[in-house]
């Protein structure tokens, strides 16, 4: 496979879209894919909002889990490029499906994170927000009120916070590059984000090794890894 460089200063407005793919190879598993969590575990047990209200316990042991695999897991070259590119470009927004904070781990600020973070809980009767960074294991399991807390992230039948929509919409109009990297394309509405770049004419640039459900939309197609395809896409070490 052959990659064409980019120079990043060629485009004003730069978008990383990225999902699951993207901490695949940090060695955080896919939820569809090959290996993926949902082959092992049915979400109807364990990530969705019926399930939590149903066995709360078990609900937060999965997902106390999975942020101690997180942390076992370190970023890799591919998180560290869009992240120095973004320290000397004046606008490089990462989109990411991911709730790992795998992106902020390994450097990158301008992160918006459409489906919540494994490291933020939610009050499940009041609703308000904390961070959770610490350890992989949870501080807390109950809020002061005495109700429990769940992680701060989309479940199954769960709707998006429409502020964070909204302003992914607002950069992916802006945007003159798009760049995709280990999404399937079927979880909307991210699904519908490189038709949103391509009509707001960005150049849309696909890292899969796999084709996936939204590959017709892309200008450039790379069927390889993150990593080994954003360090040969953008020559930044
Ligand atoms: P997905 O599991 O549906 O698809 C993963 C995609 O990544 C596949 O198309 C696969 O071919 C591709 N891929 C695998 N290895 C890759 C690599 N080395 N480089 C590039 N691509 C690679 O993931 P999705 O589209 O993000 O949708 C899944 C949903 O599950 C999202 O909503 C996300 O919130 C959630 N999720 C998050 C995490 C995480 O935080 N790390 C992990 C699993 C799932």
């Amino acid at each position: 496979m052959e990659v064409e460089t980019l120079n990043p200063y060629d485009y004003s407005h730069i978008v990383f879209f990225t999902g699951a793919g993207m901490s695949a190879e940090s060695g955080v598993p896919t939820y569809r894919g090959r290996g993926g969590i949902w082959h092992k575990y049915k979400w109807e047990e364990y990530a969705c909002q019926e399930a939590f209200e149903s066995d709360p316990e078990k609900v937060l042991d999965f997902h106390e889990l999975r942020r101690i695999e997180a942390l076992k897991c370190k970023p890799h070259v591919g998180h560290e490029i869009i992240a120095e590119i973004e320290k000397n470009h004046p606008d490089v927004q990462v989109i990411t499906q991911n709730i790992d904070g795998m992106h902020q781990r390994s450097g990158s600020k301008n992160v918006i994170e459409l489906h919540g973070s494994a490291w933020r809980m939610r009050c499940s009767s009041e609703g308000t927000v904390r961070e959770d960074l610490k350890n992989g294991t949870y501080s807390n399991r109950k809020c002061e009120c005495g109700s429990w807390l769940r992680p701060d992230i989309i479940w199954f039948s769960d709707y998006l916070d429409p502020a964070v929509t909204a302003k992914a919409d607002k950069i992916i109009s802006k945007a003159n590059l798009f760049i995709s990297i280990g999404t399937s394309g079927v979880v909307w509405p991210a699904a519908g984000y490189p038709q949103m770049a391509r009509s707001a004419g960005a150049l849309c640039v696909e890292i899969n090794p796999e084709p996936s459900e939204q590959s017709d939309m892309y200008d450039i197609i790379y069927r390889g890894k993150a990593s080994e395809v954003l360090g040969e896409l953008f020559q930044v070490f």
